[in-house]
């Protein structure tokens, strides 16, 4: 059932729940356990019904950009994950602690009555890049 709903989320006809988005990993992942981070957010949130857009990226090259269309996004650094919300940097997570602190985000921002994808600022790449270093 979660594969068909995964399915006709990707081509558009149906929004419901979490949708995220996970680099493929390469050699610039900056994260060992990227797999298990990325499997564990998704089981925490999968009761979540509201239409939500998360990336989680290995690294900091493409991981601000794709933070950039979601409503959260996590970029890791060695050692460390930036959270991003609506693509502007939150906060710096220690590695081990960014599962808990990505899904404290995620109840917070649904408190919040999130569920439509808000507008989203001009993209500053640079500074971004910098700013999780
Ligand atoms: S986000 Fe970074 S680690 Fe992930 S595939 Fe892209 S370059 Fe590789």
């Amino acid at each position: 059932m979660r594969v068909a709903w995964e399915i006709v989320k990707s081509l558009g006809l149906r929004t419901r729940g979490v949708t995220v988005v996970a680099c493929p990993t390469c050699g610039r992942l900056d994260v060992d356990n990227f797999v298990e981070i990325v499997t564990e957010i998704e089981r925490r949130l999968a009761h979540v019904e509201e239409p939500l857009h998360l990336s989680i990226m290995g690294c900091a090259v493409n991981g601000p950009g794709e933070a950039h269309d979601s409503q959260l996004g996590i970029t890791f650094g060695r050692g460390v994950g930036m959270i991003f919300k609506d693509g502007v940097p939150m906060r710096k997570v220690a590695g081990d602690d960014i599962v808990e602190a990505f899904v404290k985000e995620t109840e917070k921002l649904l408190a919040d009555g999130a569920s439509a994808k808000p507008a989203l600022p001009p993209l500053d790449l640079e500074s971004q890049l910098v700013s999780i270093k």
